[in-house]
């Protein structure tokens, strides 16, 4: 149709994981939390007044902004929030990458979306290959022409993390270059590298409300970084929408990042049901890496990962599969509650058998 743009033609959209409403599923194919929000977010959204809704909401979200950083150890100006993570990173390609000279560069294997990203914004991009355990090999990136990195950790979608002591020698290792570190995961695995946002100026950090807060829906995410990286990310929110956080996600991100206590507890239950999953897949044959994350990449059964995933979605549990190169033997798996995982290995038993 001649009123479609050149782009939005060619563009290849990001896919994300299926949300079916056809019926009931055991839903493991999408990362999210198995576990409700805390009551005080519940108290947050219920009290609510709906009054308030008549006006913007607050557009740099001051409020929000001041919870995380203190959650965080850093200064409101070193805070950004976005709507979702997704929002934040989309806003980092223009902000720190240019359509000339280097541009950025990723793993093969990894979040989907920066690739989308760079392609809409027409960055150019270097991709280095993991290792074939699916760890990274950080001295390559160290070695790529570029003009800095996305790097997701714990990755996505295999789940592989990487120390703060090792991150730390890669970012000291190249001064010169901006790492921007997707940790929407990183509280299953505990090493965040916000502590080295203080001391590297080229650090950035994005995190997410979508995952260890169990706040998917409400579509919140953000960035910790030097004043001025935040300040180049604030400039470009201000050129697609002022208000990206809107006042009730405000609200209710706000009562989350007070209450650390109920979701420690909450991360710990899914850290031992991972390693719970993990061992049971494992004895299953597949081949499951080491998972830093609430996901297990699991892989190399039986069983091809397109195979696993269809009969599965038949039983009524939904996995993410991906049918490309190496990612196809593989599907990934949330880490569900007790009783959802227990089903889940006993259709994976009748599967394989
Ligand atoms: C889920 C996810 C995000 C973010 O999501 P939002 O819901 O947009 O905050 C970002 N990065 C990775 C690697 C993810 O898996």
């Amino acid at each position: 149709m001649q009123f479609i743009s050149k782009k939005a033609r060619a563009i290849a959209p990001y896919t994300a994981g299926e949300q079916l409403r056809d019926r009931t599923y055991i839903k493991l194919n999408t990362n999210e939390n198995p576990y409700p929000p805390s009551l005080r977010v519940q108290e947050a959204l219920a009290a609510f007044p709906a009054e308030e809704l008549r006006r913007y909401p607050r557009p740099d979200a001051d409020l929000l902004r001041a919870a995380i950083a203190g959650q965080e150890g850093v200064s409101p100006e070193n805070v950004f929030c976005g709507n979702g993570s997704d929002e934040v990173l989309a806003l980092s390609f223009p902000a720190f990458f240019d359509t000339d000279g280097a541009g950025a560069c990723f793993a093969d294997l990894t979040y989907s979306f920066y690739e989308v990203f760079a392609s809409f914004f027409g960055i150019p991009v270097t991709i280095v290959p993991l290792r074939g355990d699916f760890t990274f090999d950080l001295d390559a990136l160290a070695r790529t022409v570029c003009r800095g990195y996305y790097i997701a950790n714990p990755n996505a979608p295999t789940g592989v993390g990487i120390g703060r002591a090792e991150m730390e020698r890669f970012v000291a290792d190249v001064p010169e270059k901006l790492v921007i570190l997707d940790e929407a995961y990183m509280d299953f695995f505990g090493e965040s590298c916000v502590p080295l946002t203080q001391k590297y100026e080229n650090v950035l950090v994005v995190k997410t409300f979508s995952k260890s807060y169990s706040l998917a829906g409400i579509r919140c995410g953000y960035a910790v970084g030097n004043a001025r990286l935040i300040a180049a990310l604030c400039r470009m929110k201000d050129c697609f929408n002022s208000y990206p956080v809107d006042a009730v996600a405000q609200a209710v991100c706000t009562a989350a990042v007070q209450d650390k206590a109920y979701y420690a507890g909450v991360t710990q239950a899914v850290i031992s049901e991972r390693t719970r999953l993990q061992g049971a897949l494992r004895e299953l044959g597949f081949t499951v890496p080491e998972s830093a994350s609430n996901f297990l990449f699991a892989g190399r059964a039986r069983a091809g990962g397109r195979e696993i995933y269809t009969r599965l979605k038949e039983a009524g549990i939904l996995v993410r599969f991906w049918d490309k190169p190496v990612l196809k033997d593989f599907v990934r798996i949330t880490v569900g509650t007790a009783a959802e995982n227990d089903a889940l290995i006993a259709q994976l038993k009748q599967i394989l058998s």
